[in-house]
């Protein structure tokens, strides 16, 4: 049996000999991490066999001969749930997988033969591929560290008139009455600290993605602890810094600024040092789509979500993260998700919105260097392309049947190639109706469009 000690030495060798990969996939909830990752494990499982991931040269060229999950390194990460996710697409009707919540992991050992023959004939190599799934609304909390308690409760809004700021209303009422100097009611704070959570929750059920602390929508094991038990104190000035800090330390004010301070030091920089910095390369999905359905506050929320979690891969000299640790992806993919909700030719016009909305960030990564790749993609294609004749001309569009079982043949809308102007959403209609996955004979590959472009460029140099 091995110890740790010699797999970790046995790890690295295999990285120096570049045997070895970490592959993670991230995106907000509902982006389609979970149906990617599903999919990329199937499509490596069947490739060699009946994949059809010709923009792989490795499969193309028959020298991909398929892959198997083995144990993985790090038993303190729950496994990827691979085999509950296939039960769900392989029911009848074929349903969608539960999403996952937390990080997760998967370890696939692939087997190719290289493009040139080595001096000893042929010979085949083995690729040891470690995926991880995690949420990007983690990501969201990387700018938090740049805050201490009081620049952080003042960059928080949650006033004014929009949508959103109305989900927070209970709160803000709540929290009006506090007066900082007093002394820390246990019970009450957890109250209102509850009512922070539920307005954040009750965001992103409506479809906001901007949401701070990432943790308090996807607490994992840290539900009711009072690490997560803390809010922003709307009405402090920077003027009464020195006169807050000098408040005693069962004052409410001290207590919040203690619990944030935790927070960053135990639930946001642990995941940087433990997790992301050992990322070889990383893949980030959008669904450009579902914020485009959802219409204008929505999808300029979703804008500023994605600069806040972009800020994660901006190794920029001076970048908070080149501070906390020297990172080391070397590849990034940005991946629009969902293609099949528009007809093939639209899928251009796709991408040239996901690099419009993430224009800053990607001015920043290639500044730093990073290289980073922008493609639309469908994990688990649930709609057939069709054409249909329309008075004389013919036209695209979709088939597919809908999660309540009714079979549509639809034109869903066009897909504007530069982000959106203000008279786009009253002229537009957009109707991305949700699908149900495609029937499939059971064993044979998931339907997609482009993951084996995106296993190309994710992994495709180490399969040479
Ligand atoms: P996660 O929260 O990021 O893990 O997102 P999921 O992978 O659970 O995806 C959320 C939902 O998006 C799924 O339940 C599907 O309804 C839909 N979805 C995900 N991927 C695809 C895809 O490739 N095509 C279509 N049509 N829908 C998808």
């Amino acid at each position: 049996m091995r110890t740790p000690l010699t797999r970790e030495l046995h790890d690295l060798l295999e990285r120096g000999r570049d045997r070895q990969l970490r592959l993670a996939v991230t995106g907000l909830s509902r982006s389609g991490k979970t149906a990617f990752l599903t999919s990329l494990v199937n499509q490596l499982r069947h490739a060699g066999l009946e994949a059809r991931l010709d923009l792989l040269p490795a499969a193309r060229e028959g020298r991909l001969l398929g892959a198997r999950r083995i144990q993985q390194q790090d038993l303190g990460v729950p496994r990827f749930p691979y085999d509950q996710a296939m039960l769900a697409l392989d029911d009848q009707p074929p349903r969608w997988p539960e999403a996952t919540r937390g990080i997760s992991e998967l370890r696939l050992a692939i087997r190719y033969r290289p493009a040139r023959r080595g001096l000893l004939g042929v010979e085949t190599r083995q690729l040891t591929l470690d995926l991880f799934d995690y949420p990007g609304e983690w990501l969201l909390d990387l700018p938090l560290l740049d805050h201490d308690y009081l620049s952080w409760s003042r960059a928080q809004r949650h006033d004014g008139d929009g949508e959103r700021a109305a989900l927070f209303t209970d709160w803000h009422r709540a929290v009006a009455d506090l007066d900082p100097a007093e002394e820390v009611d246990e019970a009450r704070l957890a109250e209102i600290a509850e009512q922070y959570a539920k307005g954040l929750r009750a965001a992103r059920e409506a479809g906001f993605a901007d949401l701070q602390p990432g943790r308090f929508l996807l607490p994992g094991e840290l539900e009711g602890a009072p690490v997560l038990q803390f809010f922003p104190l709307p009405g402090i000035a920077e003027a009464d810094r020195g006169e807050l800090a000098a408040l005693p330390a069962e004052s409410l004010y001290a207590t919040l600024a203690r619990r944030f301070r935790h927070y960053q030091q135990h639930i946001v920089k642990p995941f940087y040092r433990e997790h992301f910095r050992r990322f070889d390369r990383q893949i980030v999905l959008v669904d450009v789509l579902g914020a485009l359905n959802a219409g204008p506050e929505r999808f300029e929320d979703l804008s500023r979500a994605l600069s806040n979690l972009m800020q994660s891969f901006d190794y920029g000299r001076r970048s908070l993260l080149t501070r906390l640790f020297a990172p080391r992806i070397d590849r990034l993919a940005i991946a629009a998700t969902k293609a099949d909700h528009v007809t093939p030719e639209q899928h251009g016009r796709l991408v040239a919105l996901l690099e419009a909305l993430l224009a800053d960030p990607l001015k920043d990564l290639r500044f730093a260097d990073v290289p980073v790749r922008a493609l639309s993609l469908a994990a688990i294609r649930a709609t057939q392309s069709r054409e249909v004749n329309q008075q004389g001309r013919r036209s695209p569009a979709l088939q597919g049947t809908t999660l309540a079982g009714e079979s549509l043949l639809m034109f869903p809308g066009e897909v504007p190639d530069r982000l959106p102007a203000a008279d786009f959403w009253s002229r537009q209609g957009f109707d991305f109706t949700a699908f149900r996955p495609l029937p499939r004979d059971k064993g044979t590959p998931l339907p997609h469009i482009r993951m084996d472009a995106a296993l190309d460029w994710l992994i495709g140099d180490k399969l040479s």
